[in-house]
């Protein structure tokens, strides 16, 4: 398989709309084996000199081979950051199956030639007492976003006009009447902002407790000595592991290195970076997807010029251009959100430990819930394991019960709520402290279960559940089956045969009629579009704006409520029914992760998960917190079943608007695979083509071809063939094909 890669891409304008163009060169016999992706290159052009980077080495001339001029020479001088990200571009192409320059796309930032727009600030106009006075009064009238900002003000001085409206849920409007009035000043200039600049800095460091510090000291033992790895920290909910990240930070820091801080979007709250602006002020950054594309190529040229040394964002941040990294922690490591949806399919935890072992760094994965991909590479030595299993300040973990929702039934409770979940809110009420309902709405609602016996109607063929569709007919995702709804029961005969379709409106709607003088708020996609939203809905469930939070999943992470102390899990089973490999464990994730929510301040918490699979064992190892015990389970399961991690797998995805094609296409290419497979022996399983789960989207047709293999490398080594095969007989044009390597979720 050995190759000549006599031809060098080069791209010679790093900008974006330039990253398509690549102009190849030959390497000359004196460069063979000095010239590699990402190495910086003199090239002639035209009468000039340039400077590039190699993005491609290949062994196929683009143009007649005597018209291509060879390289000048290597540039001298330090490696600059860039070819180190072209290379992790590169190694990302190779891993997961894109094109360059889709892979160059998503680790060069962006750059936009646009002209910087102004940044305006807004300051007090008055003395700090007077607007102390004037918080006072905006707090007992309930003007809480005018609140929010004389809070803000007073405790920074000064904040980003942006960050005003777009976090502390100000109008523009509104704004420019409080400068009317007198109250602030709102003045515009010109430079790269900190989007993080407008956080209250002060108070004490926390003294970290004994197993936090040890597990300090062990990281700190191994980077003193030069040893650098991945590291799983699994520490249950509550138990510290942010303080321990920001203690190993200071460290790497403190040692001239630099840190990215990977956090779900949906976690990354005020709550959350306020944490690490207090600890570091002005060197930390953060990166979201409310930022412009203007104002995130300023975050970028900040790092890379050393304004900043930590970068806080969601994947995306994994691409920070700091040429000193020395730690790269991913907080939530399990979060599906990790995974790009696009090509190149990466999951940020694997790209994290590549980049990181580029540049001798160090990773540290933190969960309450590992990924079972994770703990199994702790279990076989890859990665080291760190163990946090006591919440701080000797907070208990909070008490679980499991309520069975078909015995709630047959004792004439007909209610989404139990009893038992009625009765712990009414004591919530009368002690004055809050509670979350958690409706578990994952993945697809909408299969027909028996709310008598818990039997969940499944498609003869697939065992996955049938999805309800309108006309009472029921349709299997997976091979198309269809079937009318039974009546009754197939399996008690019970008539309480359904859908599980309430919303979190209707949730409300319920909790309002049982409890009249509770506050309820909701939080869903609903309440939360607007921007700013989501962070408004928290901060006024902290400030005790309602007794009750309803919500979906996106409740269950990201905050703190010192006062929340009942956490009611609706109908646990959602998530156990969808048809995907990952469904226990995402389930034993969000109960772990839901009623973890609960005392995480001084008073103690209780948890209630309701459920029709009392029994299952997800559900168990979530009521006992029991980590291990579920592991143990789950990992059987996927040995049984060859699934990731034990196996890996490729999904092959054909993708085209006309269905004749997309059929042939994959046809071809299930053929083509099987053939590779048998002649080389590989150690391959195959299955397909069969309708992706979703088989058409906007007219866009889906099918699939998947492969189970032992190593990794088998499954690159098939998806580079299907690709050359591709380029040199220009098959289907007509057609996508696009590789995701052990997905995330259901395919
Ligand atoms: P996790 O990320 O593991 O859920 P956090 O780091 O958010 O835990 O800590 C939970 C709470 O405990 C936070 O309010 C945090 O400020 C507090 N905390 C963490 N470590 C200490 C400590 N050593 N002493 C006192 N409080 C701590
Ligand atoms: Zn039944
Ligand atoms: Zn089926």
């Amino acid at each position: 398989m050995q190759t000549t890669q006599t031809y060098a891409n080069v791209i010679v304008d790093i900008s974006l709309e330039k990253l398509d163009k690549t102009f190849q060169y030959l390497v000359p016999q004196g460069l063979i084996g000095k010239v590699a992706v990402g190495t910086q290159v003199d090239v002639p052009f035209g009468k000039r000199t340039l400077t590039g980077y190699v993005v491609e080495l290949t062994d196929e001339p683009e143009i007649e081979p005597e018209r291509i001029k060879p390289i000048a020479k290597l540039t001298e001088g330090s490696v600059p950051i860039e070819s180190q990200l072209i290379a992790l571009a590169a190694w990302m192409k190779k891993n997961y199956g894109s094109t360059m320059n889709q892979a160059l796309k998503t680790v060069i930032p962006v750059h936009r030639t646009a002209r910087q727009a102004l940044k305006k600030t807004i300051a007090l106009a008055v003395s700090e007492e007077k607007a102390r006075e004037k918080l006072a009064l905006f707090e007992s009238k309930h003007y809480t976003a005018k609140a929010r900002i004389m809070l803000a003000l007073i405790e920074s001085g000064e904040i980003d006009h942006g960050v005003a409206t777009r976090e502390l849920g100000m109008t523009a409007a509104a704004l420019r009447k409080m400068e009317q009035d007198g109250l602030i000043s709102i003045a515009a200039r010109q430079d790269y902002r900190n989007p993080a600049q407008h956080l209250a800095r002060g108070g004490p460091l926390k003294k970290l407790n004994e197993n936090q510090q040890r597990i300090v000291d062990e990281v700190a033992a191994d980077w003193d000595a030069g040893r650098r790895g991945t590291y799983l920290l699994h520490g249950v909910t509550g138990s510290g592991k942010t303080e321990v990240y920001m203690e190993l930070i200071a460290r790497v820091i403190e040692s001239g290195r630099q840190a990215i801080v990977l956090i779900p979007e949906i976690a990354l709250t005020y709550q959350t970076v306020a944490r690490f602006y207090n600890r570091f002020g002005e060197r930390v950054s953060i990166m979201n997807s409310r930022l412009s594309a203007g104002e995130r190529y300023d975050q970028f040229l900040r790092a890379k010029s050393g304004d900043i040394d930590i970068m806080i964002g969601p994947r995306s941040a994994l691409f920070t251009p700091f040429d000193r990294l020395g730690l790269i922690v991913v907080d939530e490591e399990h979060e599906t959100s990790y995974k790009s949806g696009q090509a190149p399919r990466y999951h940020a935890r694997e790209v994290a430990i590549e980049r990181a072992r580029m540049c001798g760094a160090s990773v540290v994965l933190g969960s309450a819930t590992p990924s079972v991909d994770s703990y199994y590479q702790a279990r076989l030595g890859n990665y080291k394991l760190l163990e946090l299993s006591e919440r701080v300040e000797n907070r208990p973990m909070p008490e679980c019960e499991v309520v069975d929702m078909r015995r709630e039934l047959r004792e004439g409770n007909r209610s989404i709520l139990s009893t038992r979940l009625q009765e712990l809110i009414d004591e919530r009420l009368a002690r004055g402290e809050q509670a979350m309902l958690f409706l578990n709405r994952r993945g697809i609602a909408g299969f027909v279960s028996c709310r008598s016996c818990g039997y969940v109607i499944k498609c003869p063929h697939c065992d996955v559940s049938m999805g309800q569709h309108g006309g009472g007919r029921m349709i299997c995702h997976y091979c198309g089956y269809e079937e009318r709804q039974p009546r009754v029961c197939p399996k008690c005969g019970s008539k309480y045969l359904g859908g599980f379709n309430a919303g979190t409106q209707k949730v409300e709607q319920i909790v309002q009629e049982r409890f009249p003088n509770a506050h309820t708020m909701r939080m869903d996609a609903d309440t939360t579009r607007a921007k700013s939203s989501y962070e408004n809905i928290l901060q006024a469930f902290s400030n005790h704006e309602a007794d009750i939070l309803i919500g979906t999943q996106m409740i269950v992470k990201g905050h703190d409520f010192p006062n929340v102390t009942l956490v009611g899990v609706l109908a646990a089973d959602m998530s156990l029914h969808v048809g995907d490999f990952h469904a226990a464990e995402r389930t034993f994730q969000l109960l772990t992760q839901a009623t973890g929510r609960a005392g995480r301040g001084e008073s103690p918490g209780q948890a209630v998960i309701q459920t029709y699979s009392p029994d299952h064992f997800a559900v168990l190892a979530a009521k006992a917190q029991d980590y291990g015990a579920f592991y143990e389970r789950e990992i059987a399961y996927r040995k049984l079943m060859s699934y990731p991690p034990v196996f890996h797998m490729l999904v092959v995805h054909c993708m085209g608007k006309s269905q004749d094609s997309v059929r042939e296409a994959s046809r071809y290419v299930a053929n083509w695979l099987k053939k590779k497979i048998s002649e080389s022996a590989a150690r391959v399983m195959l299955i397909g083509p069969a309708d992706a789960s979703i088989a058409r989207v906007n007219d866009v047709h889906r099918r699939l071809v998947y492969m189970k293999a032992a190593d990794y490398g088998t499954l690159v080594w098939l998806k580079d063939g299907l690709e050359r095969d591709r380029r040199e007989n220009n098959r289907f044009l007509n057609v996508m094909i696009q590789f995701d390597f052990n997905p995330a979720s259901g395919f």
